[in-house]
């Protein structure tokens, strides 16, 4: 099953989400409709604030990247209760967009490196360093988990420039071809 994408607007984006347990009820389906979701809106991540779910978890599929690194291949994985531990390295620019952002892109700059400490989809525990494009959509998808878009890493001038961007989103002018949740309008 696909969820409807929550977009800018949505309160839901903005708040930190919730530790997950194990026992979490229909956990593998939350996660098997996040794949189902990713997949049909062509993201290369996706958090669970994404799908309406202020939850710990976020999924990235790293395999588009495969032909500048063929290790990336299967890159497919699952995030729960994810701690970054450290970013470092050299910052570097992506042009970024967003599924919670339709239409938008724009050039951000992290850091190459990320540390993180995580549960994958059986519940064990990992400490791992991810980096380059991978590295990338963790940091962007983590953001998610504490209530950050990759906008806030924007200049205030820049965010100023995409203003009315933001607005028709927001309310529900701009139609991407999946489905999304328009938020509900300001009383
Ligand atoms: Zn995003």
């Amino acid at each position: 099953m696909k969820y409807p994408v929550t977009v800018y607007g949505d309160p839901l984006l903005r708040r930190k989400a919730e530790s997950v347990d194990k026992d979490h009820e229909g956990l593998a389906e939350i996660i098997e409709n996040m794949w189902e979701t990713m997949y049909y809106s062509d993201g290369a991540g996706l958090a669970a604030p994404q799908v309406g779910l202020s939850l710990r978890i976020f999924i990235a599929d790293a395999s588009a990247a495969a032909d500048e690194d063929p290790e990336l291949k299967n890159f497919k994985k699952v995030f729960i209760n994810p701690e970054i531990i450290e970013t470092y390295g050299d910052e570097w620019i992506m042009n970024e967009g967003c599924l919670s952002l339709p239409e938008i892109r724009e050039d951000i700059k992290r850091p190459d490196k990320v540390k993180i400490r995580y549960l994958d989809e059986n519940f064990e525990s990992h400490e791992d360093v991810f980096e380059g494009y991978p590295g990338r959509i963790i940091q962007h998808e983590y953001d998610h988990l504490e209530g950050v878009l990759f906008i806030d890493h924007l200049s205030p001038l820049k965010k100023k420039l995409i203003k009315n961007k933001l607005r028709n989103i927001a309310s529900g002018k701009v139609v991407p071809h999946y489905q999304i949740k328009i938020p509900a309008k300001k009383a």
